[in-house]
This record gives structure tokens, sequence and C-alpha cells, in this order.
């Protein structure tokens, strides 16, 4: 099997000390990378074009001083428009920084862009933009997999060495599996959410991509941490913990072994499986018996939060506002939201007052907070007798545009979902990390979920993984 070449944040960094590299040439990479990779759509507000993505001259050493990296376009940050790939907010910029790019500017790191995704980070797939499709790295004619598709392909064409994006129900694992590369959501509440445009509150969690583990390791530190701004970060501090292959205990869910994943996922998943077991993990199969409520949950839950998180975007506020009809407020607001949101928002908006509805409210929502009780204990049973779970990331390799958006679009992307849901549900560290490539050359991943809070655990984990199946080696 190939094994791509991957420098790490260390190697640059030590690049960038021992004076064999400058800022200005490592930033220059990746604006020539993200030239020659124009034409996959990743980025929604390029700063490479006017220069704006200067490399600092700050002589403290510090852990991400130089490195390139990418935001998605849902994250608020000061002076720079934030469009959540939406033609509601082509008109706004915010007046702050979300935490988690404060704290990676801080340390260093060079913004070079914001990058494209789905219209309000609903979707799998990266083709519900305002600005167009993003394309994967690897065939063009086929997704790069979402919501945060852009942050994974500028990524994976190298226009950024790690990026962030935002995990919901699996955007940023799902991308990261599509396009080949590492994409790690923290445990909730441990990355402040202050300046993330919501979708789904409760499982909203800032993420990563990187090519290599160690690297997403290095920008969870800077990020992680409690935030007086967010509320639901904890104080609790993360422990640092080894894992030990001879020492582990893999646990493989039967109730994902469903028949829509493809032969070479499967395969894929088995062997994997394999290979940890010869180094030594003890590898056996756990039940999650309530998996297969998890995306019908979710959706209810999503859309209950879209209903009440998209009512801000009235026309009179901020945004866009519509000249169409202005007869009343409320001719005001539905023109408006006809005029700026695309069909996915609007449904689910229309779903989610639905399932409020006082005679729907205990059938639907409430009924639905109580699946997820059951899916989140389901897996605290599970862990009773593993320490991690190994699935695939998704069922199938990245399909094509024809395939992914035919028939019927949404359903589709519900099922694709089915393996990163629970972990948000549970508010679980969940990683997608490369491990092979399909029959028809495209990237696939696996997914390791750890308890809450075992996040560097987690980390320690998957990179053992990364070693193992040897995807990309580190430069050195
Ligand atoms: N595909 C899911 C949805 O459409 C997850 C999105 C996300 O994680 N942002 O809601």
């Amino acid at each position: 099997m190939r094994s791509l070449p991957a420098a790490s944040i260390a190697h640059l960094r030590n690049a960038l000390h021992s004076g064999s590299k400058t800022p200005e040439e490592i930033l220059s990479v990746h604006q020539t990378a993200w030239e020659k990779s124009a034409a996959l759509n990743a980025f929604v507000t390029s700063l490479f074009q006017h220069g704006s993505a200067s490399a600092s001259q700050s002589q403290q050493q510090q852990p991400l001083q130089g490195i390139p990296f990418a935001v998605k376009d849902n994250f608020c940050i000061k002076g720079i428009p934030t469009t959540c790939a939406s033609k509601m907010l082509q008109p706004f910029v915010p007046a702050y920084d979300a935490t988690v790019v404060k704290r990676l500017r801080d340390a260093g790191a060079v913004l070079v862009g914001k990058t494209n995704m789905d219209e309000f980070a609903m979707g799998s797939g990266s083709v519900d933009s305002v600005v167009g499709p993003v394309k994967n790295p690897w065939n063009p004619l086929h997704i790069a997999g979402g919501s945060s598709g852009g942050s994974a392909v500028a990524v994976a064409s190298g226009a950024a060495h790690f990026a962030l994006g935002s995990d919901t129900g699996g955007s940023v694992r799902n991308p990261a599996g599509h396009c080949g590369i590492v994409g790690f959501k923290p445990s909730y509440g441990s990355v402040s959410r202050h300046g993330l445009i919501p979708l789904l509150n409760s499982t909203d969690v800032p993420s990563i991509f990187a090519r290599l583990v160690e690297d997403v390791r290095t920008v969870f530190r800077v990020i992680a941490g409690c935030d007086i701004k967010d509320s639901t970060t904890f104080r609790k501090t993360l422990p640092e913990e080894k894992a030990d292959v001879k020492r582990l205990r893999i646990g493989v869910a039967k109730e994902y072994n469903v028949p829509e994943l493809s032969d070479d996922m499967r395969e894929c998943w088995m062997r994997v499986a394999d290979a940890l077991e010869e180094q030594g993990a003890d590898v056996r199969s756990v039940s999650l018996p309530h998996s297969e409520y998890a995306n019908a949950c979710y959706t209810v839950l999503n859309t209950c939060d879209v209903a009440s998180n998209m009512a801000r975007y009235d026309g009179i506020e901020f945004g866009y506002r519509s000249n169409t009809d202005r007869s009343s407020t409320n001719a005001l607001y539905a023109a408006t939201r006809h005029e700026a949101f695309n069909e996915v928002v609007r449904g689910r908006i229309l779903a989610g007052n639905f399932f409020l509805l006082k005679r729907n409210f205990q059938n639907y929502f409430v009924r639905a907070a109580q699946v997820r009780r059951l899916i989140a204990e389901d897996f605290q049973k599970a862990f009773d007798s593993v320490d991690v779970i190994l699935t695939p990331v998704t069922l199938t390799d990245a399909p094509s545009f024809p395939d992914f958006t035919a028939i019927d679009n949404r359903t589709q992307q519900e099922v694709q979902d089915l393996f990163t849901v629970g972990a948000s549900l549970a508010g679980l560290p969940a990683v997608s990390v490369p491990v092979s490539w399909s029959a028809r050359g495209l990237p696939m991943g696996m997914q390791l979920i750890a308890p809450f809070w075992r996040d560097y655990f987690l980390l320690d984990v998957a990179e053992i993984l990364q070693h193992l199946v040897n995807f990309y080696h580190v430069e050195k």
C-alpha cells in the first residue's frame, strides 16, 4: 500500500528554529497548494490573495508559531465575513473572535482562510453551499463529505497545515474519512463553543483536522480548556494518559455491521481489528442495542434546535433583508427566509416547529431526549468491558456527486451518519483515522470512540493505529 509523506508541526517548528526554513517559505508552500487546488472550492474567503495571511515575526517560541491553519465559515472572527455558506449571512462581519480562534492565533498560528461547508452545517456532503459544492481532492467527481468538507480539503490538499471544523453529528469525522486525513471530535464541554454559530447546541463541538494524530494533539492542547464565555465547558482538566496496545481492549459493535456497509469498508474494518489483535490487543464484540434509533433521535433533537436557533435570522437584526415584501413584519420575515435559506434549512425549521407543537412535544422531543439517554447508557455499558470502540466512519468511500444528490438526498445523508451520531449524542470523544484505499482509489477511514473525558487516551490509541496502517509516514 502506498504511504504518503507528512511533515509534523514539531518538524516545521524545528526547521523554523534552526533557520533552515522561514515563516514566509512555509506560508508560500501552502499558498501554492491553495492555488493548485482552487477548483476544489474549499474556501469561502481566502486570506492568501491580499497577503493578509502574513507570517508573524514574533521571536517568542509559541507552540504553533508560523503554522498555517483554516477555519470553517461558521466560526466568528473579528473583521472577517462569516457566512455559514448561506446567503442569509453573506453581509455579516462579526465584531469578536471565537475563543478557539483567539487561542490558536495567540499560540502563533497563521490564519489562511474561512472554509466552505453545508449551509449552517446541515449536511454530510458539503454539497449544499451557496458558493457551490466542495470536491474531493482524490477525485473531484466525488464529494468531500461534510458538513466541514472545506476544512478537510484545505488540509488534504496542503493549503492549510491543520483546520477547525464543527462536529455535531459527524461533520468532521465524515469528511476526514472521505479525504484521507485525521478528524477529531473532542468530548463535549472540553472545547469552548463561544463564537461558533450553533446547530444542535448540546452536541456541537469545535473539532480538529490534520494529517497526523500528533498534530491534532498539539492543536487540541492549545484550544481545550474552560472558557468563561461558554458555561458548558468544564473546569476539570483532561487527564494525560498513554495507551499500551498489549493491554488494550477493543470493542467491535455488532449492531454496526449493517447491510448498507460496502464490502470494501467491511473488509477494511475487519482487517484493522485483526491487525490490532496481532499487536496484542484484545478485540471483542460489544453491543450498542439502541443504535438503530440514533439517526431518528438525532434528527428530532437537531431540527428542534434548528427551529429555535434559526429564528434569529429574521431580516431585521442582522444578515440578509428582503426587498420583495415589506407590507408587514411577518411578510418581511417570510420573504427574507424564503430568499436566503436553502431547502434543507427551511425543511429543518419546519420539521422542528412541528415536533415542538404542544400536541407533539411529548411524543417527539421528550421521547428523543429519553432515547438519547439510552444511547449514552449503551456506550457506558460497553465501556465496562472495553477501552475503545472501533467502527468504520461511513458506510462507503466518498460517493460521486450524482450518487449522493440523486433520488433522496436527505435520507442518504442520514444513513451516512449512522456510525458518527452515537458518539455525538453521548458527548464522547471520537476520532477518524485514515487507514486504507477503496477499490476505486478513494480513502477509507476508521473511527475510534473512547469514554467521556479520556481524549488523550483516545489520541494515543489513534496514534498506535496510525503507525500500524502507515497511511502517512512522518517526514524526517
Ligand atoms: N449530517 C448531520 C446533519 O446534517 C451532521 C452535521 C454536523 O455534524 N454538523 O445535521
